[in-house]
């Protein structure tokens, strides 16, 4: 069976010359963020720190997303926060493409599982019309196919979500790369637990450092968690992420307007030959290849260009995922379209 850890790290030994894999951003991490976690090593800020987080980081968080402290904590990557919601649920419903982390942990954890899958042909867009589950995960913007959804849409699923009294996990990491609109699921229902972080916007993936937004009784549930796991994020890890937020809007100007050429110019490349949903936000393009994705993605490899196979997200046998984070996309993307045209010729 496969499976997408291995398949990452068969990229990785073979470290092919462009890397459109994995969601590691190129974009090197702005200076200001690394010198304030140097400062603080040099601080000797060392030690643990209370396991929410620093308070700093905490009032910074919530001052940002207009909530209060007491609805915030830091994790170490939003990774670990969205494994401990779905081990305190039994049930738990994903809309399919999805990321690979919710539906593995669930299946470690022994938990059921249901997957609404939906389609390229109707816009990503999910139709649900009874959850049966106790635990609903969101993950819009999307990450494989860069879908946002309409706030009607959005509404509709929270409105069955309340009928039903489901709890919601909303990962929206890529919340601050959006070409389009976006409506946090938070807005509309109040039983949400709410994660970002800070891999994405900051290329911050190897500081291990996220939060989440929820309920006390969902902070302190993820709290007991962290206290027996993690502890807590790193100190200088977490000044970082104070310097980060403090510059956020200067670098979501910029990252937002790269990402956004690079989906522009993926789009131009690939239309016509191949079909996608041109993203609304995220830096992943997903596409149909017409042919086997894993296959696909195999002989691209031999081509020095790596992406992943629509089964690491699913049930999506023809489909591959293109990440738009290296410099040399361009030639990346030509050598995939060549790739199609010559297995059909
Ligand atoms: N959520 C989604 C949808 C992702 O794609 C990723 C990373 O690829 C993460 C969460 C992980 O974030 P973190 O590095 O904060 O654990």
């Amino acid at each position: 069976m496969f499976n997408v850890y291995e398949f990452f790290n068969k990229i990785s030994s073979i470290n092919p010359e462009i890397r459109l894999d994995a969601g590691q951003p190129d974009i090197k991490v702005d200076e200001r963020i690394i010198e304030e976690a140097v400062n603080s090593l040099k601080r000797y800020e060392t030690g643990y720190t209370k396991t929410p987080g620093l308070d700093e980081l905490r009032e910074k968080i919530a001052e940002v997303e207009g909530v209060e402290k007491e609805n915030v904590i830091v994790g170490n990557g939003s990774k670990i926060l969205i494994a401990s919601q779905i081990l305190r649920a039994k049930r738990i419903g994903i809309i399919s493409p999805h990321w690979q982390a919710y539906e593995s942990p669930a299946k470690m954890f022994g938990k059921e599982l249901r997957i609404f899958k939906t389609s390229l042909e109707e816009g990503w867009e999910p139709k649900i019309e009874r959850l049966n589950v106790d635990l609903l995960i969101l993950n819009y913007p999307n990450n494989p196919t860069g879908k946002i959804l309409p706030r009607e849409k959005l509404k509709e699923i929270l409105e069955i979500a309340e009928d039903e009294n489901v709890k919601v996990l909303a990962d929206e990491i890529y919340s601050d790369i959006t070409f389009k609109p976006f409506t946090p699921a938070r807005e509309l229902y109040d039983n949400v637990v709410t994660v970002k972080g800070f891999s994405k916007l900051f290329s911050m993936t190897g500081f291990r450092v996220g939060y989440a937004i929820a309920q006390r009784e969902d902070i302190k549930a993820m709290q007991k968690f962290l206290e027996v796991t993690t502890t807590c994020v790193p100190i200088f890890i977490q000044r970082a992420g104070v310097k980060a937020l403090e510059i956020r809007d200067e670098i979501k100007k910029r990252v937002v307007r790269i990402y956004e050429e690079r989906a522009r110019l993926a789009s131009r490349i690939l239309k016509g030959t191949f079909e996608f949903y041109k993203p609304d936000g995220t830096f992943y393009l997903f596409v149909k290849t017409g042919v086997d994705g894993l296959s696909f993605a195999e002989k691209l490899l031999e081509k020095g260009v790596s992406v992943f196979p629509g089964i690491a997200f699913g049930d999506y046998r023809d489909f591959i995922r293109i990440s738009l984070v290296s410099s040399r996309l361009e030639e990346g993307l030509k050598i995939i379209k060549e790739v199609k045209l010559c297995a059909l010729g």
